[in-house]
């Protein structure tokens, strides 16, 4: 398929304050210039952007261009995630990402409902109204046991009702590759667009890929390590290992390029225009 045919979004981290939104509004104008396919807001579970989320959404779906509300039970029961449902039908937004989320750190308490429940919650309460993505994890959750229960509970969730997937970040194509082979083999044939961060600093990628179970090649981190002090020898590698992992996943088949842009708008436009979108 044409480059120019596949979906392009965008992802903003929730603002949790005045001058984090209008950060995201201006990340959001520059942005839109690419015209995506949408934009997406991350939702805090439990925590104090939530507010920050469902603000955001709505001021920034009313421009035009959907945007989907991340969205999780979190630690809240079904009333409260029932009139976020409706909130959002109301304002017109069409589009969310159904996630489990995690605990917030201190707070103690049984597992979470997960996403699965949540997807089947949605259609039960807005039936086809919202188009819902869920989370995919080529390089496995870090719960996850056994190789297997990756795509059996991948699986769940669209036999639940999602119509699509946007992938955790990876550095390794063929993670994704090889996902979508399980997927075929399983019969899961939704979208699944791969999660692509940016590299812009080597403290922040490293703690935040240990925590959420993404592989930074050996050959990447220690480049990067030796670029420490040398911010645009950093930028200028990370952005050309990045680019070239978009092409691959490109002339491999993936769907489109779904993007972390952490608020800033320079990083993913310099991958952009590298790859000649
Ligand atoms: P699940 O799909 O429920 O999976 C979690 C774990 O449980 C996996 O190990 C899975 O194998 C296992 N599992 C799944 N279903 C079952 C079942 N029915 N029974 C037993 N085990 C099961 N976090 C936020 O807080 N806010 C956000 O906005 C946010 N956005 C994200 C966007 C994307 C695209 C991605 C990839 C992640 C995002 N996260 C966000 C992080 C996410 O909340 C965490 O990764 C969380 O730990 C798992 O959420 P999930 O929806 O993937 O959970």
């Amino acid at each position: 398929m044409s480059r120019d045919k596949l979906s392009y979004s965008f992802e903003f981290s929730a603002p949790r304050d005045d001058e984090a939104i209008a950060k995201v509004k201006k990340v959001h104008a520059r942005l839109g210039e690419l015209s995506p396919h949408f934009y997406s807001v991350t939702y805090g579970a439990g925590g104090s952007t939530k507010d920050g989320t469902k603000q955001t959404v709505i001021d920034l779906n009313n421009l035009g261009t959907p945007v989907a509300a991340h969205i999780s039970f979190g630690t809240d029961g079904p009333d409260l995630i029932r009139g976020l449902l409706h909130e959002y039908k109301e304002a017109g937004v069409t589009r969310l990402v159904a996630l489990r989320g995690d605990i917030p750190s201190g707070v103690s308490g049984k597992g979470l409902p997960h996403a699965n429940e949540l997807v089947e919650f949605i259609r039960h309460e807005t039936g086809d109204h919202f188009h819902i993505d869920v989370a995919a994890y080529p390089e496995f959750h870090p719960e996850t046991r056994h190789v297997d229960d990756e795509i059996r509970y991948f699986k769940m969730k669209v036999d639940a009702g999602a119509n699509s997937a946007i992938t955790q970040y990876f550095y390794n194509a063929d993670a994704y590759f090889r996902f979508m082979d399980r997927c075929n083999a399983a019969g899961v044939d939704v979208p699944v667009f791969p999660g692509i961060m940016p590299i812009t600093n080597y403290d922040g990628i490293v703690r935040f890929s240990k925590i959420c179970g993404a592989e930074i090649p050996q050959w990447i981190e220690k480049t990067l390590r030796n670029y420490k002090e040398d911010p645009a020898s950093l930028k200028a590698f990370g952005d050309d290992v990045v680019t070239q992992m978009c092409e691959r996943l490109i002339d491999g088949g993936a769907p489109g390029l779904h993007f972390y842009t952490l608020n800033q708008s320079a990083p993913t436009l310099r991958i952009w225009n590298k790859l000649g979108l």
